[in-house]
């Protein structure tokens, strides 16, 4: 049988690094390929390119994995940047956006962590928190740097009747290294799991015409260490 095609929407380093001799790059942390491959996919990066491209991507592939990086542009939801807003990149929120309509068309599933889950779910509706610091009932340590990813840092309370649910239990813990967070989920969102502080960890689609599994923590830096880390990709590659 055939591996599953799992389209790994990519990263830019735009600006140049001088590991590439000042040039600009098309990446992703090598943990989802890595990830992807281990538990028998084929994992495929999905440059950043004009959204029009969309549909013959999504085509292309079996499955949409939506990786970590940059803060959503906030006139994606209607707010000007606050001071705390930290770098992002309109280009790739256009093209997952883009990406992301062409899965839910397509009827093809969708894995995303961190900025993943955040620009799935500011694309269907919803909206953020553009720091941490602007969320009145913080207080939970969510960016553990430079403890490593490896160690997960603080619980969450999953939903007992879940996708999630069924993969890690009611309790479980998570490592974290975001600062913005789902303020208004999306309507055909519902939520999975939340932190000790409410703020939201976890989202799947609200009923089972779509397969949405998205996540605010870090598997693909997890994943070799913790067997329930690796069974979530394990899960979206060959169930989901
Ligand atoms: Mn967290």
């Amino acid at each position: 049988m055939p591996k599953p095609i799992i389209g790994i929407a990519a990263n830019q380093l735009a600006a140049g690094s001088t590991e590439f001799h000042g040039n600009a790059v098309t990446y992703t942390p090598q943990g989802f390929v890595s990830a992807t491959e281990a538990v028998g996919g084929l994992p495929l990066l999905l440059p950043i390119t004009h959204p029009d491209n969309a549909k013959a991507y999504v085509s292309s592939i079996d499955k949409l994995l939506l990786a970590g990086g940059q803060d959503v542009d906030p006139v994606l939801y209607g707010e000007e940047p606050h001071p705390l807003l930290q770098g992002t990149n309109p280009d790739r929120d256009l093209f997952e956006q883009a990406l992301i309509q062409e899965a839910l068309a397509q009827h093809k599933p969708i894995f995303a962590v961190c900025r993943g889950m955040q620009i799935l779910n500011v694309t269907l509706g919803g909206n953020l928190y553009q720091d941490l610091s602007l969320y009145s009932d913080w207080n939970v340590r969510h960016v553990q740097e430079p403890t490593l990813p490896k160690h997960p840092t603080h619980s969450i309370s999953v939903e007992k009747d879940s996708l999630l649910g069924d993969l890690v239990g009611e309790s479980y813990r998570v490592n974290s290294y975001h600062h913005q967070a789902i303020k208004r989920l999306a309507p055909s969102l519902k939520t999975s799991a939340i932190s000790a502080d409410q703020i939201i960890e976890a989202v799947e689609w609200h009923d089972d015409s779509q397969r949405v599994l998205a996540i605010q923590w870090h598997p693909e830096l997890s994943f070799q260490a913790h067997p329930s880390e690796r069974q979530l990709f394990d899960f979206f590659v060959n169930q989901l």
